[in-house]
């Protein structure tokens, strides 16, 4: 199955619902995608995506640097050629921009794996079960007001989805636990409430605001320190009784080993785009595994749902819809439940004539 063809372009997304958080506004989705063919007439369509700068410098990257590096390749060696991509940008490693790159590629191979086995994505990559439980994001941002924010968290429940997220990091702590409290005592003692602060706290704010969710149950407290301190976070996690989530903002296998080596998170939020694609990602998932830590990826339902579908330790799908204009069809949602695609491939129902029409690069 050799390579004949590989090309990427970046298409912009409006975001599909104002979201802010702590620390910042996702003012666009840039959507980096890659298409490979290979010589027995397949093709496999891979992306990543950053919430509104750097796209461009990621499709520089693959054009300039790696695209090219794929021709004549086998593509069913998917180790070998992320190996490859990852040491010919050595000098570029490890880093956001060469990881969303390697993630475009990575995706587009095993979407062409997928298609030339005749398997979901779900089932070639583990296939632990069919469907796997949906909590909702896209009711809690930071900017909606505290009516909203219970508005929407009903509607999740009355949906029988089983956890909602609230964005925490509003400059006064008493209204974020204002909120929060707000929302528990809509949806009852029995959903999941989780929190998120986007890395906007220091330590002390951090353990401080802990202690004052703490009577609230809280499901995880979600990168509540920047994450490269670490030490930070081994101190949080073994100060509160509020498990520690983590990894939307970590791009390497090992810096997760060092968080699950300290003790320094209690739930692994590994994202496929940022962490380099679907190999890495496993292998996040599976070192998680190891030290009896749950994962609860970040973001990118729509491929997401396939990943935490595949292996044992999957907790949650995170419900934020942003593919919209680019699809066909949407995730199937069932109860409380995501459901993972059937069909041959990554199991994303790309549109590809709105994606050529919304082409930008
Ligand atoms: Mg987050």
């Amino acid at each position: 199955m050799k390579i004949v063809r590989a090309e990427a372009f970046l298409v912009d997304l409006e975001p599909e619902v104002v979201r802010f958080d702590a620390i910042q506004q996702f003012t666009k989705q840039e959507t980096i995608f890659v298409q490979i063919e290979t010589d027995n007439g397949l093709t496999g369509t891979g992306y990543s995506y950053t919430i509104g700068t750097g796209g461009r410098a990621i499709v520089s990257l693959l054009r300039e640097d790696l695209l090219h590096r794929l021709i004549g390749e086998d593509a069913r060696q998917v180790e070998g050629l992320w190996s490859k991509l990852f040491w010919a940008t050595h000098g570029t490693v490890v880093g956001a921009i060469t990881s969303l790159a390697l993630t475009a590629v990575d995706t587009a191979l095993w979407d062409l794996r997928c298609k030339d086995a005749g398997q979901p994505l779900w089932l070639l990559a583990g296939g632990y079960r069919e469907r796997v439980p949906l909590y909702d994001t896209e009711g809690g941002w930071l900017n909606m007001d505290i009516d909203v924010i219970v508005a929407e968290a009903k509607k999740s429940v009355n949906r029988g989805w089983p956890g909602v997220k609230v964005k925490v990091g509003k400059p006064n702590p008493m209204e974020d636990l204002a909120r929060l409290t707000a929302v528990r005592d809509a949806i009852g003692p029995d959903i999941d409430l989780m929190v998120d602060a986007n890395q906007s706290f220091t330590h002390a704010e951090a353990k401080r605001r802990a202690h004052l969710f703490e009577p609230l149950n809280l499901y995880w407290f979600e990168e509540p320190m920047p994450a490269e301190d670490m030490s930070g976070h081994v101190e949080l996690a073994r100060s509160t009784s509020i498990p520690v989530a983590v990894g939307e903002s970590i791009y390497s296998l090992s810096h997760f080993r060092e968080y699950l080596a300290s003790g320094a998170c209690s739930i692994v939020q590994v994202d496929v785009a940022r962490i380099g694609g679907i190999t890495p990602w496993l292998k996040t998932a599976h070192l998680a595994e190891s030290f009896n830590v749950k994962v609860a990826p970040h973001f990118l339902m729509e491929l997401h749902v396939s990943l935490a579908a595949a292996i044992p330790n999957a907790l949650y799908v995170e419900h934020i819809p942003q593919l919209g204009r680019l699809i066909t069809h949407g995730m199937e949602i069932t109860g409380g439940y995501a459901i993972a695609p059937s069909d041959p491939g990554i199991g994303i129902a790309w549109d590809f004539a709105a994606i050529d029409n919304l082409r930008v690069a």
